[in-house]
């Protein structure tokens, strides 16, 4: 399994001087995978060189699945600007949660409309199929890739991801929090034994106590959930608009690796070959 970072920051993008280094891209992260899926985890401002780089390669049709983890705009914004969902031979399958009362394409067709764009979601040329799942729900992506779904704790709701492909495994946990001082069962469930577990660190400890209903993580729940699901690597992202570069090498990722050792920073453009 090979893991692409397309985007690596939450809120909005943050492209300048002090995030050069990191990124300044909204979440993305692309999985290549041993039965050769497209599987896309959120569509982000970092989806938009993600979907240039799969139109080079690809020169046929492109089929994949997009997870969206939920759709703040920093997890969604970007697919507008997808360049494969213009293609007519395209086919994607987009996964996200259920909502009472809230279809999925409905409030992704809503943010792609006259008068935010100059078109419309109903325009887009690939074959775009929408599919709800519910927490605990195992969906099967390819012959060997399957993604098993649980639900965190973040204002609206918001699905983490567990990626499991030709023996390795993946967990995607961002924008979600823990209680006070503790781990929350279902992440370590979701996490557990995972190769890779790339984890919400928004905020810093400080910043997780004052604004505590925004649903978000700190570095040190991130290492605190790394450990207890005896991950082997965690990589830190989501991080705030404000985290520099300089902040994020020398002082978050430090006091993150003081928890747990094997802890990096998700930096834009950065690959890892899972196990
Ligand atoms: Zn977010
Ligand atoms: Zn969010």
């Amino acid at each position: 399994m090979l893991i692409r970072f397309w985007g690596v920051r939450g809120t909005i993008p943050v492209p300048g001087l002090e995030t050069l280094r990191t990124g300044g891209n909204t979440a993305c992260v692309a999985v290549d995978t041993s039965d050769h899926q497209v599987l896309i985890i959120d569509a982000g401002s970092g989806i938009r060189r993600l979907g240039q780089e799969l139109m080079e390669e690809n020169r046929g049709r492109i089929v994949g699945t997009i997870l969206i983890s939920h759709t703040h705009w920093d997890h969604i914004q970007g697919f507008p600007y997808f360049a494969p969902a213009f293609e007519r031979n395209n086919r994607f399958v987009v996964v996200g949660q259920k909502r009472v009362g809230q279809r999925l394409e409905e409030i992704l067709a809503r943010q792609i409309i006259e008068p935010y764009l100059p078109f419309e979601y109903k325009s887009l040329d690939a074959d775009v199929h929408v599919k709800e799942v519910d927490d605990g729900e195992t969906i099967i992506v390819g012959d060997e890739t399957t993604v098993r779904v649980a639900n965190l704790n973040h204002p609206g709701g918001c699905l983490g991801f567990r990626v499991e492909n030709d023996g390795a495994v993946l967990t995607y946990c961002t924008d979600t929090t823990h209680a006070d001082g503790t781990v929350e069962e279902s992440i370590v469930e979701l996490a557990r034994d995972a190769d890779l577990l790339i984890h919400d660190s928004h905020f810093s400890v400080d910043g997780r106590q004052k604004f505590a209903s925004w649903g978000h993580s700190s570095w040190l729940e991130a290492a605190r959930a790394a450990s207890a699901a005896n991950a082997k690597c965690l990589a830190l992202f989501h991080y705030a608009p404000d985290a520099s570069d300089e902040y994020l090498e020398q002082e978050m990722l430090p006091r993150a690796k003081e928890i747990f050792p094997n802890t990096i920073l998700a930096r834009e453009g950065m690959v890892m070959k899972l196990p």
